[in-house]
């Protein structure tokens, strides 16, 4: 997948422009013209030189997509985190207007001490609005707030020929639908209007407490769905037998109006900020090395298993936890991905509706310690439906499991891709393109229908004909 071959002859584009860009999970890289526009201006300049010189544009966020969403080889990429302005805020009614390349950093601590949060966020907090949008992203509460598409009100988005439309659930509803979760392939979102959650602390209600198995952690879920905000499992993908899909669970709440004595301190942002050393002496910046030694199989058998029995030991925890501590947990470490070497991690995400999920998890992971190619990081979440064209969301359940690759591995992993769809497929679910590296197209053509393909192809001649915005991710899959 490395792409390093660019021929330099046609290419009239200046040679400084040239970058390695990386996948997130950095197991592929592209070489790529990358621009990084601040205006309106600049993108339809930079339009117009993509087509002076027969080039396509791909578009970058944050790129935190795990593989080649954001990656655009041998062509230009518009890097659009310069494009990062704040537009308008509404702090009596939560209304906020941004420039795509905002970050959702910026987003919450721009708002959160006038009482405010924003209703989805990812894992990280290095991904842009545009970026989000981009995927149609989901958080640890997809089940009670849907993915973030539920909460953009409107979009401004550039077409390739220079034009901007506005988009809502009302005006251009269709290109609203289809250019959220569109993949950076219909348009350029250059402003984007969302409505924010109202809190009333800066703490949320956080309970912790480990699952035995499988059957034990999807009852926990759906025990909980009713009385909570977010619920999130981590599961020990080497656990077997009996204790298949053992874990832990962790739930939250946010506190109602004057459960918390001080919030104007609680939502203040240096109460909220992630500690910068661990254990108060070592730095952040460092800890991944000290990871490296484990990112192997006996090395995450042992992590797994300890962080399981840890938690059956100290029994179930309740505390009050800031909003940040509480869903940038991966940000605590920064560069963690290093720790799994030069040849990086892909991510597997499949959703599969509650009916099939139990079996059909429980089949990928059995079959991955079967392959012995058991997962290093699992993350369990559910999910409810959405009206969003290409959609990867269901009334159900997902599985993010992280694999490391090496030259010895690669080959394998992607054979065990291709197996693990064929489960996901009989189960009638679903994937995720933001986290995708592997899918064919003939996967996506048998899980999105062959009528969805084109509806959004047919959207795509009207508002691209010449094809100029493409990325790896669209030729691979959509070709
Ligand atoms: C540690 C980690 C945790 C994560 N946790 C979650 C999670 O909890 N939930 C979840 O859903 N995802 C999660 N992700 C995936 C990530 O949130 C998505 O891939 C998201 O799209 C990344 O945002 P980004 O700004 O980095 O965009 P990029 O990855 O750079 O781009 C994403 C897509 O948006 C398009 N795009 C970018 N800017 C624009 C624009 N202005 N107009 C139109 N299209 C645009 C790109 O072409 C690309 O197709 C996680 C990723 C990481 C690395």
């Amino acid at each position: 997948m490395i792409n390093e071959n660019i021929d330099r002859t046609v290419s009239i584009l200046p040679d400084e422009r040239l970058e390695r860009v990386p996948a997130w999970g950095g197991a592929s890289y592209s070489l790529s013209h990358v621009y990084r526009p601040t205006t309106i201006e600049q993108l339809q300049a930079v339009l117009k030189l993509a087509r002076k010189n027969g080039r396509s544009i791909g578009l970058r966020g944050g790129g935190n997509s795990y593989g080649d969403a954001a990656m655009n080889a041998e062509n230009i990429l518009l890097d659009m985190r310069r494009m990062n302005r704040i537009l308008a805020w509404e702090p009596e009614n939560g209304r906020i207007t941004v420039e795509p390349g905002v970050t959702i950093s910026q987003l919450w601590q721009y708002i959160l001490e006038d009482g405010w949060w924003p209703p989805v966020v990812t894992g990280t907090m290095m991904t842009t609005v545009g970026g989000c949008a981009g995927m149609n992203v989901h958080g640890k509460n997809a089940y009670q707030a849907g993915p973030i598409g539920d909460h953009i009100l409107a979009f401004d988005m550039l077409l390739a020929n220079g034009d901007i439309i506005t988009c809502s659930r009302d005006e251009n509803s269709d290109i609203f639908h289809a250019a959220i979760g569109g993949m950076g392939i219909l348009g350029i979102f250059t402003a984007i209007t969302m409505q924010m959650k109202r809190v009333y602390s800066g703490l949320l209600d956080v309970e912790t407490e480990t699952r035995p198995n499988l059957a034990a952690m999807f009852s926990y879920f759906e025990e909980n769905l009713e009385n909570s905000d977010y619920i999130v499992g981590w599961m020990d993908a080497f656990a077997k037998g009996d204790a298949l899909g053992r874990g832990d669970v962790h739930k939250a709440s946010y506190l109602p109006p004057g459960a918390d004595p001080a919030p104007s301190q609680t939502m203040r942002l240096e109460n909220q900020h992630l500690p910068s050393t661990m254990f108060g002496i070592v730095p952040k910046s460092i800890i991944w090395l000290g990871m490296r030694p484990f990112m192997n199989n006996p090395g995450t058998w042992l992590i797994n298993n300890a962080k399981y029995h840890a938690g059956r030991l100290f029994g179930p925890k309740r505390s009050r936890q800031p909003h940040a501590a509480f869903h940038f947990l991966l940000d605590y470490v920064p560069d963690w991905k290093k720790a799994y070497g030069a040849g990086g991690l892909i991510q597997y995400q499949p959703f599969i509706p509650k009916e099939t999920a139990q079996d059909a998890f429980r089949e990928i992971l059995q079959l991955c310690q079967t392959r012995r190619l058991p997962n290093y990081l699992t993350v369990f979440k559910r999910h409810r439906p959405d009206d969003f064209l290409l959609t990867h969301a269901l009334d159900g359940y997902s599985m993010a499991m992280d694999f490391r690759i090496t030259k010895r591995n690669r080959e394998r992993i992607v054979n065990l891709a291709r197996e693990m769809d064929e489960i996901v497929l009989q189960a009638n679910g679903r994937f995720y393109f933001a986290k995708d590296s592997v899918l064919r197209r003939e996967t996506a053509v048998a899980y999105l229908g062959q009528s969805v393909i084109d509806q959004f192809r047919a959207l795509k001649q009207r508002l691209d004909p010449d094809n100029l915005l493409q990325t790896n991710l669209w030729r691979r899959v959509f070709g």
